[in-house]
């Protein structure tokens, strides 16, 4: 009797020490599928969208700008357009006569012996026919040589171009594009320091340059433009550089370099940009338009740094192609389905 109860006892122990190990196993299987130390995925991943552009890791990064996969033409549009080491964007405007369109800076082919229309071809694209204002920055080829093929090539209503003086212009990109204009019986607007345009309602503001009296680099002759729309604003640089952003620092309030969306100056080379400027304008987003592997090194790790410290997303064409950024008056997004 005695030694059943005791073989009864054993079995109860097994039985208790079998269940207890599988409930070890249990938990410990749930634990590994669950996974609950580890932390929710990145609700961001590094899927080329701003959210995996290089930016704050200093604790100060502002919000990302959000995507958005459609934009119709209600909305403003702001095109980066991808060409290479060089600067063209296109402004779509919406307004109640239909979408205007500004194109700032023409760019260039991608190499100076290839006849490669890039920026006809995109505005092409684009279903556009006519440019309500086309603005060369400032005569270099990287900015103007394709200008005088888009003159040829759409209906161009106004052109803004810098007041230069004649010995930097006297390149065969400016002449062509001053001819092509001659053709068209079309004559330049002065770029003027203050100057307001109303499209819709959108309006820019030439802010550069201050005074091209004395310019020592004829990146310097850069047109800045401030481009507001509702709550929103863009800021263009063109290839300003540091004299020219001292420049216009000391002629404006601060609040008019404020923006959402900045276009770095010259590519971001490490001579524009400066940290008074950048702290100015205190975008969310900045803009590097430059091609890939350029000879220049742009943009600078000088630049990168100084806008990651400053916690400001950034998007490069050389790695994102054509970035297109929009603006429903109250917020800027990227839309990310064209490339
Ligand atoms: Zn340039």
């Amino acid at each position: 009797m005695g030694k059943r109860r005791n073989k009864k006892k054993q079995q109860q122990k097994i039985i208790r020490s079998v269940i207890t190990l599988c409930l070890v196993l249990l938990i410990g299987l749930l634990s590994f599928l669950l996974k609950p130390w580890e932390t929710p995925d990145d609700p961001n991943p590094n899927d080329g969208t701003p959210s995996s552009t290089t930016s704050g890791q200093q604790g100060n990064q502002k919000p990302n700008v959000g995507n958005k996969t459609e934009s119709d033409l209600s909305d403003l549009q702001v095109h980066y357009i991808d060409v290479g080491q060089a600067d063209s964007i296109l402004v779509r405007v919406p307004t109640e006569d239909g979408t205007k369109n500004i194109l700032i800076d023409a760019g260039a082919p991608l190499n100076e012996s290839s006849k490669d229309k890039i920026t006809t071809e995109y505005l092409s694209d684009q279903g556009i026919d006519t440019l309500h204002y086309m603005i060369i920055t400032h005569p270099h080829f990287d900015h103007a040589s394709a200008a005088e093929e888009v003159i040829e090539a759409f209906h161009v209503e106004n052109i803004i171009l810098p007041e230069c003086d004649p010995r930097d212009t006297n390149k065969a990109f400016w002449r062509g594009m001053l001819e092509a204009m001659d053709a068209k019986n079309l004559e330049y607007i002065p770029s003027v320091i203050g100057d307001i345009y109303q499209i819709g309602e959108a309006s820019f503001e030439i802010l550069g340059p201050v005074d091209t009296s004395n310019v020592k680099d004829v990146n310097d002759y850069s047109i800045v433009i401030r481009l507001d729309y509702g709550e929103t604003s863009f800021l263009f640089t063109g290839d300003a550089e540091e004299a020219s952003e001292e420049a216009m620092l000391r002629v404006h309030p601060v609040s008019k370099f404020k923006c959402d969306v900045l276009k770095v100056g010259h590519h971001g080379s490490d001579s524009s940009t400066s940290e008074a400027f950048l702290a100015a304008a205190n975008p969310t987003l900045a803009i590097i338009q430059c091609g890939e592997g350029n000879d220049y090194g742009h943009p600078k790790k000088l630049i990168l740094d100084r806008l990651e410290n400053a916690g400001v997303s950034v998007l490069r064409t050389d790695y994102e192609g054509t970035i297109i950024i929009c603006s429903d008056k109250e917020a800027v997004f990227r839309l990310t389905t064209s490339k």
